[in-house]
């Protein structure tokens, strides 16, 4: 192949919120002749992802998967327990909250959308109230984004449900966590959670392609009672073929090949290590933020995520101007801001495959790159950053179960 480009060396530092870098391990995994996917071999593929699965989401029923992005999930989970003209309770946290409520509106459902300064996360009190004044039951279901990838806020999902029992309320609990899930801890069951919507492409370090609906046994009686007109993403039609291993349609083969050993990967590493380590480099990263002197955009501590920050940019400054340098000189990619943020922030992600030192590269290509773009800052924060990961490093870390 002849290309004018000249040649870039090393690995791209692909520090956005998703997709992720995708490990060699796991890119070898789905380096396999595609298979007949009605035969034997499938079928034991087949299996072994869909139990797999199930220990990521921290669940005993069915989870569902679809050779779709993270937006094919959120439709599907509003399809399935919802009929037109219901009633949804949303949170606005920020640009993927708002996305998922504009597709209800196209879908003939009726969002009540709770405003918010995208600064925050969910107000479990401000659900509460809304539930608590709907005396004849006509929200359906709480949909509620668990980590805004557009802010870097979390939502406290253990709260929400909380707030819903409180006010002994029967919709259903929907929540995203295309951008948590195998970085935060999250718990389908144990927390209460009705549908649990995700993709293959962040925290599960595969490459994009694959989504998922995670149920619970109300979702499924909810299911049966859904006139939402459906095919492709219907669980009804799904689960008959999963329980024998088997999909309705073409599965993505060669990226359930990938899941199987991102499953295998991420327990032998241990969740809780998992869960561990993405703390640990979003606190590093705010360590340096706060070293240059710039503001983290999330406001409130409680709801700081560990998969992504996102950095306000000083007055007069353009995030994506400086995203430019960092990407022209270093060769590293950082999130932009998404529409009412866009050119004030930028995002850093730090989810998925990353260790202490791509985390101090990235921090380090962000520091060089204010410089180069003449935003005011004080230098320091990649050292700050190191000093954080330093007095960490000396502290032992559990054994994977
Ligand atoms: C990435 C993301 C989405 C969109 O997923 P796609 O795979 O791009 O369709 C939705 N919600 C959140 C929170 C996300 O981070």
């Amino acid at each position: 192949m002849s290309t004018n480009a000249a040649r870039v060396a090393g690995r791209h530092f692909l520090q956005i919120p998703g997709p992720t870098p995708v490990p060699d391990r796991i890119l070898r995994a789905m380096d396999m002749p595609t298979i007949d996917h009605r035969g034997p071999e499938f079928q034991k593929l087949g299996r072994r992802v869909l139990e797999g699965i199930k220990t990521i989401f921290k669940t005993e029923n069915p989870v569902i998967i679809y050779p779709a992005s993270g937006t094919g999930a959120w439709e599907a989970a509003l399809a399935n327990v919802l009929s037109p003209g219901d009633k949804v309770l949303m949170f606005e946290t920020g640009h993927f909250a708002t996305l998922w409520k504009n597709m209800a509106i196209k879908l003939g459902l009726k969002p009540d959308f709770i405003p918010s300064d995208w600064r925050i996360g969910a107000d479990a009190e401000a659900i509460e109230a809304k539930l608590r004044e709907d005396k004849n039951h006509e929200i359906k279901a709480v949909c509620v984004v668990h980590n805004e990838t557009s802010t870097g806020c979390i939502s406290l999902i253990p709260e929400v449900r909380k707030a819903m029992d409180a006010a002994g309320h029967p919709a259903l609990l929907l929540v995203d966590t295309i951008s948590s899930l195998a970085s935060i801890d999250f718990r389908h069951d144990e927390w209460g959670v009705d549908v649990t919507v995700s993709g293959s492409q962040k925290g599960l370090m595969l490459p994009p392609g694959l989504s998922f609906n995670a149920l619970s046994d109300k979702a499924l009686a909810a299911a049966k009672k859904s006139s939402m007109p459906k095919l492709f993403w219907s669980w009804e039609e799904m689960l008959p073929h999963n329980e024998k291993g088997f999909f309705p349609y073409t599965p993505g083969t060669n990226l359930l090949y990938g899941l199987a050993e991102a499953v295998d990967m991420l327990h032998e590493e241990g969740l809780e290590n998992v869960f561990a380590r993405h703390d640990r480099h979003a606190e590093a990263t705010r360590r340096a933020v706060r070293a240059w002197g710039l503001e983290v955009l999330c406001r409130e501590p409680k709801y700081y995520s560990s998969s992504l920050t996102a950095v306000l940019m000083p007055e007069g400054h353009d995030a994506d101007a400086f995203r430019e340098k960092t990407l022209a000189h270093f060769d590293m990619s950082l999130g932009t801001g998404l529409t009412k943020l866009s050119g004030r922030v930028f995002r850093i992600g730090h989810l998925g495959d990353t260790n202490d030192l791509t985390i101090l590269g990235a921090l380090s290509g962000v520091e060089m790159g204010l410089s180069l773009a003449g935003v005011p800052h004080k230098k320091g924060g990649a050292q700050a950053a190191m000093d954080y990961l330093t007095e960490r490093a000396a502290k032992p870390m559990k054994a994977a179960a």
